[in-house]
């Protein structure tokens, strides 16, 4: 049976979602309409609306924020002199979870590569090269996936680095499986990969 024209554009608002293809979306799209209620849907309306208006990127670090500086870049237990530098949001959350990082973080919001068409203009690397030139750092952890992607990134921003001598540059990698996302690591992959983190220079 064709959908019934007046829930077709509900459905393709679920079908935006990952993971999500167009048979889920018809299932939710019927839950919805059928287990909702218009207080329901005002409720969640006004939820999204009000969390899309408040939440940007931290100014420092670029993760999700409704203030100026994220939690993590405000916190004055941490060690601001250590960043560590992971593709996004999903990675920072990774780490973060294992509770073995008392650093900042710096996401760059993508990594180098042809096939996806990021160049690497196109990544967040002004704060850290900031932060570099004016010596507020003394230590920058890549913490990138063992692809192509993640390795071109990773020498990419070291090449920028390397201007900075002071600087200790290294990578974590130590167990990592090759070509997957440090999302899906578990937290004791990710504790021995920050643990034995390979410096190329001091
Ligand atoms: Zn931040």
């Amino acid at each position: 049976m064709k959908d019934l024209p007046f829930i077709e554009e509900l459905i393709s608002v679920f079908e935006k979602l990952p993971g999500v293809g167009h048979k889920t979306a018809t299932r939710y799209a019927y839950y919805v309409i059928e287990k909702y209620s218009l207080e329901d849907i005002e409720k969640a309306s006004d939820i999204l609306l009000n969390t899309m208006s408040h939440i940007h990127k931290c100014h420092e670090c670029g993760m999700f924020t409704t203030s100026d500086l994220c939690d993590i870049c405000k916190d004055p237990s941490r060690d601001h002199q250590k960043v560590l530098v992971v593709k996004d949001y999903k990675d920072l959350i990774s780490i973060e979870r294992t509770g073995q990082y008392n650093g900042v973080y710096h996401c760059l919001g993508g990594l180098i590569s042809a096939y996806d068409g990021i160049s690497p203009e196109e990544l967040n690397l002004e704060q850290l090269e900031r932060k570099a030139s004016k010596g507020e750092i003394s230590e920058v952890i890549m913490a990138l996936s063992l692809s192509p992607a993640g390795d071109i990134t990773a020498s990419f921003i070291e090449k920028i680095l390397r201007k900075y001598p002071n600087l200790t540059v290294s990578r974590i990698g130590y167990g990592l499986p090759a070509g997957s996302d440090l999302e899906y690591a578990d937290e004791l992959t990710i504790k021995r990969a920050l643990e034995y983190r390979v410096i190329n220079r001091k």
